[in-house]
């Protein structure tokens, strides 16, 4: 009796933290709320990055997560080739290896889900006729961009980013051209290319599950279901189920108490700006000067997870997390002069558990999508510091939609953020009143969301809708 047994979905991640947590946070809440079982595939390189350690556990008894063989793609790149072609590459060398691992499976599995970069594999659920998703675990508005990009890039000419006016995507918020995703900054580029062509394949999907909730993207999820333009290039619907974040562990029982956590207790309620550009993102040495400083004269309290500055690009870390672990790049004296103030956290912190200590008052962010999600639903408002990906994306909507968070005049990809100016937002986040009104929207949407995450919300209801189906095809 097949309606009796666990439905098992197959879990497809790319490589890079940024990726592996959201797909094991998915599987996670599956298990949990739903009963169902995954594997979750984990695409990975050879070298295995540090980071790997610090995705979270699988449920027990409901999710297995399997590293496959790794992928090298050392003789196709050259040291130009962007992030977004770097990881279109291994996703493509791990098509037969996700084949094999299928295969290999004694029951045929009942769905096959792949993140973003994986849509090349989604023509082996085609095969054994089980449905297919992706799962977006960005954005609505990201993923309207991508999939009307191929529209896009048909009608018009030049570069995005010279473009005099917005670009409209039908139904959507409006997009600044400096804010697109870094893959459609240059046409000429591969990444570019592999972009649209991800755009085209999303569509061939039954489905996408996005990261995000009905009330935090409304007139995008609208567009989806009604505007006859963007229907007409993304026929399969669109499922809102988020959003899904790592639930804080209890520091006790996990016996996770640090030091961190000590000096965060000392810390009068919401003084504390933490400060951290996610898995891979650096700084140059110049900014990283400046924004030092610029917390140095705010005289406001911080946390920050620090990274030797980059000379090149500002996602060179994303999948390896590297980036050194010395402090000798800090302003001279600035240890000495902070030091009753600051706390210098290296390379990695517990982020979901800092942001929701009742210290913490402020999130200096590169608006990493999970980032954005667990600030948030800690109620805990952002200066919006983009780096890299659809980083800038996310910034735009944070402060001009949702109202949670505040900006540098000029894009920190554009240009160094000056000592003034960070010292100013970092006030504007922890002294002034007019945060409260961050901190109260956050709020709000905080219970909205976890409303919409119960038996019965809009959250829950997308996932009961999409395993419906999965049951359905299963006869
Ligand atoms: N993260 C963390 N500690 C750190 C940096 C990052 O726990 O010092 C976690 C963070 O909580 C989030 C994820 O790593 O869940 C980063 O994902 P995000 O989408 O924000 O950015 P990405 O790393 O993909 O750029």
């Amino acid at each position: 009796d097949s309606s009796s047994r666990k439905l098992h979905v197959i879990i497809l991640s790319s490589p890079g933290a940024g990726h592996l947590i959201p797909v094991v946070i998915l599987a996670n809440h599956l298990a949990a709320e739903h009963g169902v079982r995954s594997t979750v595939l984990q695409v990975r390189i050879a070298e295995s990055p540090e980071s790997n350690l610090l995705v979270p556990a699988g449920d027990r008894e409901l999710v297995e997560i399997v590293q496959l063989p790794p992928v090298d793609i050392t003789n196709l790149v050259d040291p130009d080739t962007k992030v977004v072609t770097q990881l279109c590459m291994m996703m493509r060398e791990a098509v037969p290896l996700v084949r094999s691992a299928v295969a290999a499976m004694d029951r045929r599995p009942d769905a096959l889900i792949v993140d973003l970069f994986g849509s090349e594999s989604l023509p082996i659920a085609g095969d054994l006729r089980i449905p297919k998703y992706v799962y977006c675990t960005s954005t609505a508005w990201f993923l309207a961009l991508t999939v009307y990009s191929p529209i896009l890039d048909g009608e018009i000419e030049g570069q995005y980013v010279d473009q005099p006016g917005h670009l409209e995507i039908p139904g959507c918020k409006l997009v600044r051209p400096e804010d697109v995703a870094d893959p459609m900054l240059d046409r000429g580029d591969q990444q570019y290319r592999e972009y649209v062509r991800m755009g085209k394949e999303f569509a061939l999907s039954d489905g996408i599950l996005v990261n995000t909730f009905e009330d935090l993207e409304p007139k995008t999820l609208q567009a989806f279901r009604e505007n006859e333009a963007m229907k007409s290039v993304l026929k399969p619907p669109v499922y809102p189920i988020g959003p899904l974040t790592r639930p804080v562990q209890l520091t006790q029982t996990a016996g996770l108490k640090s030091d961190v956590m000590d000096w965060l207790d000392k810390q009068p309620n919401q003084s504390v700006l933490f400060v951290s550009f996610g898995s891979g993102g650096l700084l140059s040495i110049q900014q990283t000067t400046e924004l030092a400083l610029g917390l140095e004269l705010s005289q406001q309290r911080f946390l920050w997870v620090i990274r030797s500055p980059t000379q090149g690009g500002v996602d060179e870390a994303f999948f390896t997390g590297k980036g050194g672990a010395e402090d000798d790049y800090l302003p001279k004296g600035f240890l000495d002069r902070t030091k009753d103030i600051g706390r210098l956290v290296l390379k990695w912190a517990q982020q979901v558990e800092v942001l929701a200590h009742p210290s913490v008052g402020g999130f200096l962010s590169h608006c990493g999508w999970n980032s954005s999600l667990e600030s948030i639903t800690s109620g805990v408002p952002m200066i919006a510091w983009p780096l890299y990906a659809e980083q800038r994306l996310n910034a735009a909507m944070l402060v001009e939609e949702l109202g949670v968070a505040v900006r540098p005049e000029v894009l920190p990809t554009k240009k160094v953020v000056g000592r003034e100016e960070v010292a100013k937002m970092v006030r504007t986040l922890i002294e002034h009143k007019d945060a409260q009104a961050m901190r109260d929207r956050a709020k709000q949407l905080t219970i909205i969301a976890t409303n919409g995450l119960k038996e019965g919300g809009s959250s829950s209801k997308s996932i009961c809708k999409i395993l419906l189906n999965i049951e359905a095809k299963e006869n």
